[in-house]
């Protein structure tokens, strides 16, 4: 049936011309919606569409096929458009759905994580949204919480069945993350009904459902403790699946091992001038005091004193908000970017569930909820012990807090955010590449020091190289563990040694970099191909580069990959230039 299905589309879509083609592609776009949120209703609720809340999908073989069928299917629906006819909107989202597609079979039958890395399976967060998020009412939202929980025993039933020999590392985190999960089915959920409407029956269902739930998770958690796994399979991904997992992931036009040595020549650049920078503040900041024979023991002791400069805890907040005009008002007079003011940034005191997590986050709206704001989470340190807070705050000096600020806000996540919802799409806002969203913000610090932000202050550019080292050196670390076989020492040593951190941040980079991949090379990967398509494209203009237009143009394809955004970008400037 769906075979004849592809064989009619294919003459329709042939015969079209171009503008047509452009039709066909939305309407296949809208099916291609509606099939993946049918198989993956988890990511459904996630993103905010909320038709199939009350479905948990059972991991099981019948699962994976209806994966693999919509993607082959899909792909072959996709294969009959000609890219070429497309527009430019179109033509992304063209290449970001056929990525995904292929990753599909890609990541069942040869990456196979759903046999070695336990923490995929964890029903808690998808629950604890339905009691978090406020798009309907919450009787509603907990009588699809009643249904969706019925499936949890099956579930976990069958991520057994699933597992062998998993890695002891993602052993050890699902454990934690699964028993940390367990309060969203008894104190989380007791506290909504309580607030609800349901009836005392209703109540007492959903009661013994979420009983079976727990028991479900404890029974998976225990049976996770007694696995003997003599066998136990490396975290590291190793050198066959790595790089295929970096394509699919950053979709970059750099390889593995092209971004790792730009990444080390890159660590070498920053160390020789931030030990340029140290010198010559080092008499203004240590005195007299003779100078470490080694020079970044030498850097590393100027930065702990500079860090010592910093906003009190009570200020904190107050210190982000007030920096958020000043730097719109430093972008528009530099003529950077144009920002749209009338779509401000709402800066507000960090949620209750997400206390404690970061000192500043971007909170985007759902690409359903249209009409949602765009938030500054900033944390409030009030209640925080002293010398947490003091830690806190050294890392986050005064010259940090702006670097910071930048990334999040203006010109970075927040900036790219606007221009990305005016060419609305909702294949870009699932299907968004993390590298240039990263890479875009990363880039963005540089850009505004580049431009005089901060007039230069040796103290800021010296920091803000402590935090770029933060980027290159997450992709030694992923590229270097996961491919080179780095060892703890070794990671600890460039963690602390080469790029400055405390032994407590370098500790928690470790432990993340044993239990994900890839997704910490996406900050550099990202920030090194629009700076270098930049430093291209200015090569080429001279004369005629305008950093302005290169900004908006580059930011009007949205959260595209940026080879792809590269490639456009020439191909209009050949038409423009014949
Ligand atoms: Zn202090
Ligand atoms: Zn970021």
């Amino acid at each position: 049936m769906t075979r004849l299905l592809v064989l009619v589309f294919s003459i329709v879509v042939s015969a079209c011309r171009p503008e047509d083609a452009n039709v066909e592609f939305d309407s296949f776009k809208e099916s291609f919606m509606d099939r993946l949120w049918e198989v993956y209703p988890g990511w459904a609720s996630n993103v905010g569409y909320h038709k199939y809340d009350s479905v948990l999908v059972v991991p099981d073989r019948e699962a994976f096929e209806k994966e693999l069928s919509f993607a082959a299917e899909e792909l072959a629906v996709l294969s009959q458009f000609d890219v070429a006819s497309l527009s430019d909107n179109n033509k992304t989202d063209y290449y970001l759905i056929k990525n995904h597609l292929e990753s599909i079979p890609w990541y069942y039958n040869e990456e196979r994580s759903w046999e070695w890395n336990p923490t995929v399976y964890n029903v808690s967060g998808l629950f604890a949204h339905m009691l978090v998020n406020n798009y309907d009412s919450l009787d509603i939202r907990l009588r699809h919480f009643g249904l969706r929980l019925a499936s949890v025993p099956a579930y976990y039933e069958t991520a057994k069945q699933n597992i062998k020999n998993p890695t002891r590392e993602h052993t050890r985190l699902a454990i934690s993350q699964n028993l940390g999960g367990v309060s969203v089915f008894e104190d989380d959920l007791d506290a909504a009904m309580k607030k609800s409407n349901l009836s005392e029956t209703e109540k007492s269902e959903i009661k013994q459902d979420a009983d079976r739930a727990v028991n479900a998770i404890r029974g998976f958690v225990a049976w996770l403790g007694d696995l003997k796994n003599e066998n136990a399979r490396s975290f590291r991904l190793g050198k066959d699946l790595y790089p295929k997992k970096f394509a699919f992931e950053i979709q970059s036009a750099f390889d593995v091992d092209e971004v790792y040595e730009k990444a080390v020549a890159r660590k070498k650049m920053l160390h020789e001038k931030m030990i340029t920078l140290a010198g010559q503040l080092w008499p203004e900041y240590m005195g007299n005091a003779p100078q470490p024979a080694d020079k970044l023991v030498m850097v590393k002791q100027v930065i702990d004193k500079i860090s010592l400069t910093h906003v009190s805890p009570d200020s904190f907040q107050s210190a982000i908000e007030k920096q958020i005009p000043e730097l719109a008002a430093f972008v528009t007079e530099k003529d950077l970017l144009f920002i749209d003011p009338a779509k401000p940034l709402v800066v507000r005191k960090e949620p209750d569930y997400m206390a404690g997590v970061a000192g500043a986050s971007i909170s985007a709206p759902g690409p359903y909820d249209k009409e949602g704001n765009t938030y500054y989470n900033v944390g409030s340190l009030s209640g925080w012990e002293a010398e947490r807070a003091e830690s806190y705050l050294r890392e986050y000096n005064h010259y940090l807090l702006q670097v910071l600020n930048i990334h999040e806000a203006i010109p970075g996540h927040y900036a790219q955010l606007v221009y990305s919802n005016q060419s609305p799409s909702i294949i870009k806002s699932v299907l968004t590449n993390g590298a240039m969203v990263e890479g875009w913000a990363v880039y963005s610090e540089l850009m505004m020091l580049e431009n005089g932000y901060g007039n230069d202050q040796p103290e800021l550019w010296l920091m803000y190289y402590k935090w770029n080292l933060r980027a290159v050196c997450n992709t030694i670390l992923d590229i270097g563990v996961h491919m080179k076989g780095m060892t703890e020492d070794e990671a600890m040593h460039l963690l602390i040694n080469e790029a400055f951190q405390q032994e407590a941040e370098a500790r928690g980079k470790w432990n993340r970099v044993q239990v994900t991949s890839v997704q910490l090379c996406s900050y550099f990967a990202g920030f090194a191909e629009i700076h270098d398509f930049r430093e291209e494209l200015k090569a080429r203009l001279g004369e005629d580069f305008d950093l302005k237009s290169f900004h908006e143009k580059f930011l009007s394809y949205g959260s595209a990959p940026v080879k792809h955004i590269r490639t456009l970008m020439l191909s209009e400037l050949e038409k423009n230039s014949r």
